[in-house]
């Protein structure tokens, strides 16, 4: 994101809306951090566009401070749309596909993350019993995530063997899915937050959620995990014991898909 000084009367909304604290005021001018902007568009879409003349508005402050009166531009307005997005090129073009969730995301074709996470397996039938998925999403708003970091993960998990989601975004990053290694490109990227889907056997579930506490430790940003697998007949979730043996506890914020999809998956 960026910012025409010739527009921009230092009023600070922009600064509030920013979801990385990345907008800061220098000589009455906002300014975007641009090493730490992941190009989420939450500053241009959220301020609406008060189309005031820019000079009148400065001019204005001016002579109102000099009676100490003060000229506020309302809360939730950009005075004269100051805020732009140029075009972005690769490998910058990353961070808005994986932050602005009105993009469609280069590499999947829809929105956002580009991922359905566990959503249609009722349809899909992709995770059968038997078999678990791990979620690891890393990074959050105020906080983002560098894609060398998340990095880290995915390399130390394909150290143990492991099958990447194939439509995973991050995953379609990988020129080769086996070693982990995402594009070198792309690493100094800072993205809002990607996720990692991985398919394993039930009974390694510990081993590898041993694995990314490991790898975790001492992390720059937050990471959340999702474990994910089919009830058995009677309702039972199977991998509870799993998460238990790896020192872990499941929050009781859990989702159910109740199985009302394509016939043959129930
Ligand atoms: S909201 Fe607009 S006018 Fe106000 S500081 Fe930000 S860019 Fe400048
Ligand atoms: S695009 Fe997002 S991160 Fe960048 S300045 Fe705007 S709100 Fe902040």
């Amino acid at each position: 994101m960026r910012v025409d000084e010739t527009k921009c009367v230092g009023c600070g909304n922009c600064v509030l809306v920013c979801t990385m604290g990345a907008i800061y005021i220098e000589n009455g001018h906002s300014k975007v951090n641009e090493d730490e902007c992941v190009e989420c568009g939450s500053c241009k879409r959220f301020l609406e566009v008060e189309g005031r003349n820019p000079t009148l508005v400065r001019g204005l402050r001016k002579v109102l401070k000099k009676v100490s009166l003060q000229y506020d531009a309302p809360v939730g307005v950009c005075v004269a749309g100051a805020l732009y997005q140029p075009t972005l090129e690769w490998p910058r073009s990353v961070r808005r596909d994986f932050s602005d969730p009105a993009a469609v995301h280069a590499s999947t074709g829809i929105p956002g993350r580009g991922t359905e996470e566990i959503k249609t397996n009722d349809v899909s039938g992709w995770l059968q019993e038997g078999e678990a998925l791990l979620l690891i999403e890393v990074g959050r708003p105020g906080l983002g995530a560098r894609l060398r970091d998340l990095e880290k993960i995915t390399t130390a998990l394909a150290t143990l063997g492991v099958d990447f989601k194939p439509e995973n975004p991050i995953t379609l990053l990988m020129p080769d899915a086996k070693t982990g290694q995402l594009n070198p490109e792309i690493l100094n990227e800072k993205v809002l937050s990607a996720i990692i889907e991985i398919k394993i056997d039930l009974d390694k579930v510990p081993v590898y959620l041993e694995k990314i506490k490991e790898t975790v430790k001492d992390f720059p940003t937050v990471c959340s995990l999702v474990v994910a697998g089919r009830c058995n007949k009677h309702g039972d979730i199977p991998y509870i014991d799993a998460v238990g043996t790896a020192g872990l506890a499941l929050s009781t914020g859990g989702k159910t898909n109740l199985g009302l999809g394509r016939g043959g998956n129930e």
